[in-house]
């Protein structure tokens, strides 16, 4: 059976004639979920997010109603909602189509939102080097403002909240939610250790925060008017809702497409909606969640759990795209990014090239994040530029475990997960380069000595 998408969030994008002001927004029955949501109680449609289990879209996947039924209510401090909109992670390109093309969508979810936590202040963080983006979103939250739906007295409810809209700093980091919240504060981005504090109880300005990213805040109006239980049926059921799948690399048809959590194998998303491999080449390996998850090599098997509680043994291209299938494979959904590699791709390179991305992108704070990255960095270009040695596949290997669970936030396994990953399953193109150049070494010294 073909692959069908199921378009929630990108149900505006691509239709002919869409434009992003609110007259074509309204006309679809944009605001139509926020004029009803704010006759209605607070808790109800908390309670309403909880219900449809939909895990937050950027990355972590946590569930979106538990965060916001941890916010601490009783702090007598102000509330408030940050949309994470710092799309920063390689092969993630999802978010901007939003901003970019329907970004009235994202201004009702973000009301939607900021009342039903009771929210004064929202503020929308949004990647640098998205200055259009920054500037039509300036331009709708204009145009809500003098509509009665961001401001003042919302829908005329009584009911009161701003947008504040900031450009990130320009680095990767911002888009960690505590850096992202020392950002917004005029600070350095620096994350910090979450637990016991996570920013439900002390966020922006010491006060309970709640960060949610783009794709999970456009799917509260959705969840405000179908419901929670409904929302919760679709997909797979520990995982529902659809995914935005941006796909990217050596692929026929590279793109974003919505699909139903789970309905559709990895296989089926890269032939049947890709369009498969280049003339000539084959699959070799992808990254499922934007490139800080582990790797799965193309043909590599796992046991995955079926939906009647038996277990199954797989191929990585039988794996149905869910968070649940892919966690079992020991990797994960991440930000639903995949990278796609051939046969024509040099691993080492590969992972030369995204090392010194995380390598750039730490922002110093641990000696593990800071000085490993650097070293793993340095020692990939090396094997690269002919200076391998047969140790270094083992070397690498002691560093990425060496950071991992040594570190303030994420960007330490994000970096380490894909070079485990990497060596383990490509430690042989390690040593089939490093062996080349050695002999080549070997031969040039005879050559010389002779
Ligand atoms: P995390 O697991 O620490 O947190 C996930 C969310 O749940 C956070 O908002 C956190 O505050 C909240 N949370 C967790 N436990 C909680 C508790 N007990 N009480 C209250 N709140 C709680 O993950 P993270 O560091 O926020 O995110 C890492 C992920 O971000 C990575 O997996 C990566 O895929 C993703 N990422 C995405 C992008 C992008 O461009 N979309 C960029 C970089 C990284
Ligand atoms: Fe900074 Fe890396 Fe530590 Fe994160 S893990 S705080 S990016 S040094």
């Amino acid at each position: 059976m073909a692959v069908q998408e199921k378009r929630i969030l990108y149900r505006h994008i691509d239709i002919p004639d869409w434009n992003a002001s609110i007259e074509c927004y309204e006309a679809d029955g944009g605001y139509q979920v926020l004029k009803e949501a704010v006759k209605r109680d607070r808790q109800e449609l908390c309670d309403e997010v909880l219900k449809s289990g939909i895990k937050g879209r950027g990355g972590a996947g946590f569930p979106m109603g538990m965060k916001w039924k941890f916010l601490d209510r009783k702090s007598g401090k102000p509330i408030y909602l940050v949309c994470n909109a710092d799309e920063s992670e390689p092969g993630t390109c999802v978010d901007r189509e939003i901003i970019y093309k329907d970004p009235h969508q994202l201004i009702e979810g973000i009301m939607c939102a900021a009342f039903a936590i009771n929210a004064k202040q929202a503020f929308i963080y949004i990647r640098g080097e998205y200055i259009n983006g920054y500037r039509i979103l300036i331009e709708a939250v204009k145009e809500a403002r003098a509509k009665g739906y961001v401001g003042e007295n919302v829908c005329g409810s009584g009911y009161s909240c701003e947008i504040n809209i900031t450009r990130g700093a320009g680095c990767y980091i911002c888009g960690e939610e505590t850096g992202l919240i020392s950002s917004l504060a005029g600070k350095r981005a620096y994350p910090r250790i979450k637990p016991p504090y996570f920013p439900a109880v002390m966020g922006l300005y010491d006060c309970p925060t709640v960060v949610n990213n783009v794709k999970s805040l456009c799917y509260v109006p959705y969840i405000f008017k179908i419901g929670g239980e409904a929302v919760s049926k679709i997909g797979v059921p520990n995982d529902p809702g659809t995914y935005v799948w941006g796909v990217s690399g050596q692929v026929q048809k590279p793109g974003r497409y919505e699909i139903e959590s789970g309905a559709c194998t990895l296989g089926e998303m890269l032939y049947d909606v890709c369009g498969g491999p280049f003339a000539g080449r084959t699959f070799k390996a992808i990254i499922p969640g934007g490139s800080s998850m582990k790797i799965l090599k193309w043909g590599e098997k796992f046991d995955i759990k079926q939906p009647d509680g038996s277990v199954k043994e797989l191929k990585v291209e039988d794996i149905p795209l869910s968070a649940p299938s892919l966690m079992s494979c020991g990797t994960a959904l991440g930000s639903a990014g995949i990278i796609v590699m051939d046969n024509t791709v040099d691993m080492v390179e590969a992972m030369a090239n995204l090392n010194a991305f995380y390598a750039h992108e730490s922002c110093g704070q641990c000696t593990p994040c800071r000085e490993g990255s650097l070293w793993i960095s340095k020692i990939t270009k090396r094997i690269c530029s002919g200076g391998g040695r047969l140790e270094d596949p083992e070397l690498l290997m002691s560093l990425a475990d060496n950071i991992c669970g040594h570190t303030i936030c994420a960007h330490g396994e994000g970096m380490a997960w894909p070079v485990q990953s990497n060596v383990a399953k490509f430690k042989d193109e390690y040593m089939a380069k490093i062996s080349r150049q050695l002999a080549g070494e070997g031969e040039a010294r005879l050559d010389k000595n002779s």
